[in-house]
């Protein structure tokens, strides 16, 4: 799986636009890109930094006067944030607040809950950020995989009714109603550190730069020779090819899929992202959504909330708020399908559907 993750970076930079690190791509092992740090000052060149946090390969590409600070700032904030939020780590302000059910926690922490119960409450449900008992019952926290029993299914959902975690503003608290609940912001974290990095960038005064968190990008302006950034979609059944590319700038390009991580049994896939109303991984009629939006957080929530409702209740979703978001699906039938918003700027060796409003 790790492998994987690599492959698919490479090929990211290989289409966003660090063509002279990875021409020869196959060629960069796993631990020279981790550790291999390029800090070029020439104000034309890209100042770059790979690393490994939140438990993925991340790549970080920035232009400009301010390169080399605004990555150093960004490299501080990643840690920060994976520190808050691990769910493993037993110093994460999640942790604490998962065997405490209650506690005050920093800004971002109570940002990021605050705003995934909201996508929970429009999404119908299909994002939840109390998906932690049902994670840590299919063994996705541990490694352990195994495929639970009816009982402890139905036992582990009833610790998932998002509505029992109540947020107190004034002082940043955040209570978990009922005994045995916890909170897992594994759909929605890489989306929002990557949106953080947009803003440091920012206030650094960068206008070109791009991330990518484990093969979730978002970039900032355009490239610096005022050409658009161009995203490679990845292909499930394939290392090697994409579903296309996606020219764009000033977005977030985030996707989810079951491929991402997964467990066999008896030739059955069990994937991680799970159904809400289920208990069971989704199996709703996609292998991946890929969400595209200005907003990084949404574009993470929604691309698992999307994942999770299957095309024609996602067709509907999108038809609805499609002044926030696009999208490219690929359905378990083998369709892709691309909203309008997007279609043009899409291209790919596959035929697409154009999904319009
Ligand atoms: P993503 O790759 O963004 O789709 O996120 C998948 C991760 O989100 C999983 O590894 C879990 O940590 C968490 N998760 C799983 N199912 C859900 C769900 N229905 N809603 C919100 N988060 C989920
Ligand atoms: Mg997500």
């Amino acid at each position: 799986m790790k492998k994987r993750k690599l492959l698919l970076l490479l090929l990211l930079c290989l289409c966003v636009g660090c063509e002279k690190r990875s021409a020869e791509p196959e060629s960069q092992n796993s631990q020279e890109s981790q550790e291999s740090q390029s800090r070029q000052t020439d104000a034309g060149e890209p100042v770059t930094s790979e690393l490994f946090a939140m438990d993925t390969y991340m790549s970080l590409t920035a232009y400009g006067e301010n390169a080399e600070e605004a990555l150093a700032l960004a490299e501080q904030k990643i840690e920060e944030l994976d520190e808050l939020l691990s769910i493993g780590n037993s110093g994460s302000e999640i942790y604490g607040l998962n065997e405490t059910g209650k506690a005050a926690v920093s800004q971002d922490t109570y940002d990021l809950i605050e705003e995934g119960l909201a996508i929970w409450k429009d999404t119908d449900g299909a994002f939840n950020v109390a998906m932690e008992p049902l994670m840590e019952l299919w063994g996705f926290t541990s490694g352990n995989y195994q495929i639970p029993k009816e009982e402890e299914l139905a036992e582990k959902l009833a610790l998932t009714d998002a509505s029992k975690v109540t947020v107190e503003e004034e002082n940043r608290e955040i209570s978990l109603e009922t005994e045995g609940m916890k909170i897992d912001l594994g759909g929605i974290a890489k989306g929002y550190t990557s949106e953080k990095l947009m803003e440091i960038f920012e206030e650094q005064g960068l206008t070109s730069a791009m991330v990518s968190l484990g093969g979730n990008v978002q970039v900032l302006g355009k490239k610096p020779d005022g050409s658009l950034w161009r995203v490679a979609i990845q292909n499930p059944d394939s290392d090697e090819a994409y579903l296309g590319v996606l020219e764009t700038s000033d977005k977030a390009v985030i996707t989810s899929g079951g491929y991402e991580r997964y467990f066999e049994e008896n030739d059955v896939v069990y994937h991680h992202i799970l159904d809400p109303e289920t208990g069971y991984p989704a199996d709703n009629g996609y292998v991946s959504v890929t969400i595209v939006s200005e907003d990084g957080s949404l574009a993470d929530a929604l691309s698992t909330a999307l994942f999770v409702m299957g095309p024609e209740k996602a067709e509907l979703y999108w038809k609805e708020h499609s002044d926030s978001f696009d999208a490219i699906f690929l359905t378990t039938e083998g369709e892709l399908a691309v909203t309008e918003g997007i279609a043009d700027a899409f291209t790919s060796d596959y035929e697409v559907r154009v999904i319009g409003k």
